[in-house]
């Protein structure tokens, strides 16, 4: 199924057309477009018995809307982003605080060593998080 793009001879939109379809609405500013196969693409004109009124600078506010919005999830995303690479490392950070306070404690009881190397990673990797956290919000006021 091929694609067909063109211009909505109302108010400019960048349409696309499934390839045959020979009539459509756009989505913009809602005319009724006819569509005639032309050499590889389509002609379009605007059906006059459907378009009784067609307001183009209505076209234009939902056009600016539609990019708005868009904009607007794009910023969310970004800061949804940053966000997370400051709460990923906190959260490892909390892991290995917590792993270094458990097996301390087991060893400080049962006096195995083994304990205590587990310990010591928890409580390596609380430090690199912390690090790592400290570089990604230096990161983000800069
Ligand atoms: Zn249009």
């Amino acid at each position: 199924m091929r694609m067909i793009p063109f211009e909505c001879p109302n108010c400019g939109a960048q349409l696309n057309v499934v390839e045959g379809k020979t009539h459509m609405k756009c989505g913009w500013c809602g005319s009724d477009i006819m569509l005639r196969p032309d050499g590889n693409g389509v002609k379009a004109s605007l059906n006059i018995n459907v378009n009784v009124n067609v307001d183009r600078d209505e076209a234009r506010i939902h056009e600016i809307d539609a990019k708005e919005r868009s904009d607007k999830r794009e910023h969310d995303l970004d800061s949804f982003v940053t966000k997370l690479h400051l709460i990923v490392p906190l959260v490892i950070a909390a892991i290995g605080a917590i792993l270094a306070a458990v097996f301390f404690t087991v060893y400080a009881i049962t006096e195995n060593e083994g304990y205590a190397s587990v310990g010591a990673l928890g409580l390596i990797v609380f430090v690199y998080s912390l690090l790592f956290f400290a570089a990604n919000d230096g990161n983000k006021k800069r």
